[in-house]
């Protein structure tokens, strides 16, 4: 417990820092809306975040909250991923190792996983090509082992199946 608590004021140091630099004010709705962010171990959209943070403070604006999550991925606090389902999500980058993932074109749960043999293929393949990466995002669409037990038949089409990555469950 003590050492989130400190995990979070490193963080808190790391964006107090950032909004200085960017010549902005320190409000208590960003704190808040940093804090919440914090808190939750999922992907979010700023919409999902913008209702996680209403039930704690209902005069925070959308716009408030979608800016707070541009400032937090400026700052390295949190990084973009992309599910192909065309929104946004936002997910946890400081002192959290890079992952690639797994999502279910069925009911929208995301796996997260790492592999060395994976990313280390993947840097022999960009030598190969004298190609100097600087970012990748590995995404595996398909079905989860629950969704293969309900879904039977596979379709064979070449299209590009449709994501919906459930949303984060509000409780
Ligand atoms: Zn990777
Ligand atoms: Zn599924
Ligand atoms: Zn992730």
């Amino acid at each position: 417990m003590t050492d989130k608590k400190t995990k979070f004021q490193t963080e808190k140091q790391i964006f107090s820092e950032h909004i200085q630099k960017s010549g902005l004010r320190h409000t208590a709705q960003r704190d808040l809306i940093l804090e919440i962010f914090l808190r939750t171990e999922e992907h979010l959209t700023s919409e999902d975040l913008y209702w996680l943070v209403q039930k704690e403070d209902a005069t925070v604006g959308h716009t408030t909250v979608y800016r707070t999550l541009k400032l937090l991925t400026e700052a390295g606090l949190a990084r973009e991923v992309r599910f192909g389902d065309g929104k946004t999500y936002y997910e946890h980058h400081y002192n959290h190792a890079h992952h690639d993932h797994m999502i279910c074109t069925e009911c929208g749960q995301v796996i997260e996983f790492f592999s060395a043999e994976i990313e280390a293929l993947q840097d022999l393949m960009a030598n190969k090509f004298g190609f100097k990466p600087t970012h990748h995002s590995l995404r595996i669409l398909g079905l989860c082992e629950n969704c293969q037990k309900i879904n039977t038949e596979t379709a064979a089409s070449g299209a590009q199946p449709r994501v919906r990555v459930k949303s984060v469950v509000v409780s």
